[in-house]
């Protein structure tokens, strides 16, 4: 099986070289925007590239106001920040997921609460949080605290794995109910759609990643959206050293951090977005041929769920379990096709071991088991 595997992925892409799990595509105007970018000598923090993207963006994603951002580490923590997590509070989120999701959280010195994920979309589970909730949860004035550890609940940041929308409608309504905004890690779901809506705009705030393994890169950048001005006008006044408009002196009256996006990178995330929509149909299709083969194998190749449509970033196996997972990971890297697995689960992280955490039932039956193939647009 894992010949034909190595034989097909091979043919798809058309190489008898290393084949990555996921690289770039320039076939757009990144050259002419980049060589526009330095003529115009606006290479850094400022520049016509910037507010460009940011239009895009938010166009693409239909929100209101999107701040162009340095990395989508520093958008997941200035959005935390935005909805008025502080020091000392907790923040809801699924230990299945890339460590930045933990670490934004913990940036802004408050704690995450790893909840279970959902089996079909593998990001957190609206019954999870609701469960968690009807244990732990107290409604107060200023909203929602944990009865175990007296600490507000102030977000909770659901990520969409791999491109697959989280359940949405329902972790909308449990978020309301207890009154705790929700913050969108929709650093790998950019163009994916919930219900014929881009993910990004469903919670107060969103925020994504243009990094290097991205569906669309610009090298490195990030970017938080929302459909909220006020928010999005602090956003922007934060992560640009909040200072105060004024034409010639510095004012600045509280703690801002420098996120910003350089304009060289935002003329490169400008070509890369005009090209999104040819990427994900590649992808999909790609994906058809995967679904196909692995069919034909009798291996679950991991397909978006009803209501969704998927931008297939990071395309997945589901294996029977640990050792048909280890086997394909080391004849597949053996034979220079790249695969790997899932993240370990955030609990298991020295720095986030202490945390609060429930049967992870899911978390850890997908942790054993899911295995991404390579993906690039080809
Ligand atoms: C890539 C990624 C991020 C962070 O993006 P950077 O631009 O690398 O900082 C955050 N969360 C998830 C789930 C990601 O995959």
């Amino acid at each position: 099986m894992h010949k034909d595997l190595i034989k097909f992925v091979r043919k798809e892409f058309n190489s008898e070289e290393f084949i990555p799990l996921h690289i770039p595509t320039f076939k757009g105007k990144e050259k002419e925007f980049l060589a526009e970018c330095i003529d115009s000598t606006f290479v850094s923090s400022v520049g016509a590239y910037v507010n460009l993207f940011e239009d895009n963006l938010s166009a693409i994603t239909k929100t209101k106001k999107t701040i162009a951002v340095v990395n989508g580490t520093s958008a997941l923590q200035v959005g935390l920040r935005l909805v008025g997590v502080k020091k000392d509070d907790e923040v809801i989120t699924q230990a299945l997921t890339f460590v930045a999701t933990a670490n934004a959280i913990a940036y802004n010195n408050a704690n995450p609460i790893f909840l279970d994920v959902d089996r079909d979309t593998m990001g957190l589970s609206p019954k999870a949080v609701k469960n968690f909730l009807e244990e732990f949860g107290e409604l107060r004035e200023d909203g929602c605290y944990n009865k175990k550890t007296g600490r507000r609940i102030s977000a909770c940041m659901p990520m969409h794995t791999f491109g697959f929308p989280v359940h949405l409608d329902e972790l909308l309504k449990v978020c309301q109910d207890w009154s705790i905004p929700i913050v969108e890690d929709a650093a790998e779901s950019l163009g994916s759609e919930y219900k014929g809506k881009p993910t990004g705009g469903f919670g107060e705030v969103g925020g994504f990643s243009f990094n290097g393994n991205k569906i669309v890169t610009c090298g490195g950048g990030g970017a938080i959206v929302t459909n909220n001005i006020d928010l999005g006008n602090r956003g922007k006044f934060l992560t640009t050293t909040a200072k105060q408009a004024h034409p010639y002196e510095y004012v600045h009256n509280e703690l801002g951090y420098n996120f910003r996006m350089p304009n060289l990178n935002a003329a490169l995330a400008c070509a890369q977005l005009e090209q999104l929509n040819g990427f994900i149909d590649n992808k999909r299709e790609l994906a058809t041929r995967y679904k196909t083969f692995f069919d034909s194998k009798g291996i679950n190749f991991r397909t978006e769920s009803e209501d969704t449509k998927a931008n297939y970033w990071l395309m997945c196996l589901e294996l029977n379990n640990k050792n048909e997972r280890d086997l394909l990971l080391r004849e597949t890297n053996n034979s220079g096709v790249m695969t790997r697995p899932i993240w370990q689960l955030m609990f298991r992280l020295p720095m986030y071991q202490h945390c609060q955490i429930d049967s992870q039932e899911n978390a850890k039956f997908l942790e054993e088991r899911i295995v991404n193939i390579p993906s690039s647009v080809r």
